[in-house]
């Protein structure tokens, strides 16, 4: 089921139903699309159109982040909890390590996949990476051409947004994948290059206020959150009166 928040609908599930999801959109014959917006693309996507139909047109869309699931609850629409991008990505790497599906893992600066290659074979053995690329190329083609001949079953799209999503959205017809997810800076947490916050800020919904600290230049746009919020109870009010 799907839940409209500020024009993106949401699918409404638990983490272990995104991964059932997920499971069975990787045996489709065409590439399958999932994306994870948090607060901060929920915002640029309200600026920006062609952001908000890409979102729109996934098969899978999860909400990444309190801000979203605030959002939902403040809208009268709660989803069912936060399915963090990252998360997500372990799940499936969990899931599918020792079982021969290969994965693919796209983005980040240069040496950083292939260093979260090395850290989440050791986290999980049996996990098959077929390749990487960094996500600094001046040309696409090439790049898709070397995905395509490995034909990844799942494909971990780390360029931030809107560029991921274009990608994938701009390739979908000729790049050879079972499923590619959009996953911002996970290919950094997975490396170790970006820690993510102690487990009693994430469960105190405080991840935002840690990476504000560790990362102060997000300010800008972490400033977006509260932008989204108002937005949010405008429309509340209005739907109200
Ligand atoms: N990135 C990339 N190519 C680019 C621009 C960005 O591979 O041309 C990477 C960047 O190195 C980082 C990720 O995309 O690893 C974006 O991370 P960020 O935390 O900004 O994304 P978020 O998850 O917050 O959307």
């Amino acid at each position: 089921m799907k839940i409209d928040i500020m024009g993106i609908p949401f699918d409404n599930v638990t983490m272990e139903e995104a991964l059932d999801r997920a499971m069975e959109l990787m045996e489709r014959p065409e590439p399958a699309i999932c994306v994870t917006p948090n607060a901060e693309i929920l915002y640029e996507a309200m600026e920006n159109p062609e952001l908000m139909q890409m979102l729109g047109e996934a098969d899978l869309v999860l909400p990444d982040g309190a801000g979203v699931v605030l959002s939902g609850k403040l809208l009268g629409t709660p989803v069912k909890q936060k399915v963090a991008g990252i998360e997500f990505a372990s799940g499936l790497m969990e899931r599918l390590a020792g079982t021969g599906k290969t994965f693919f893992f796209l983005g980040s600066k240069p040496g950083v996949a292939d260093t979260a290659a090395e850290k989440l074979k050791e986290k999980y053995p049996g996990l098959n990476i077929c390749g990487v690329h960094d996500g600094y190329f001046q040309e696409e083609g090439p790049v898709v051409e070397g995905i395509s001949a490995m034909a990844p079953d799942v494909l971990f799209v780390c360029l931030g947004a809107p560029k991921q999503e274009q990608f994938m959205f701009r390739h979908r017809g000729e790049l050879q994948a079972g499923l590619m997810a959009g996953l911002g800076g996970s290919l950094d947490g997975f490396a170790g290059n970006v820690k993510r916050a102690p487990r009693w800020m994430i469960r105190c919904n405080l991840e935002w206020l840690y990476r504000l600290v560790k990362e102060p230049k997000r300010l800008g746009r972490m400033l977006r959150i509260p932008k989204v919020l108002l937005r949010v109870m405008g429309r509340r009010l209005r739907g109200k009166s």
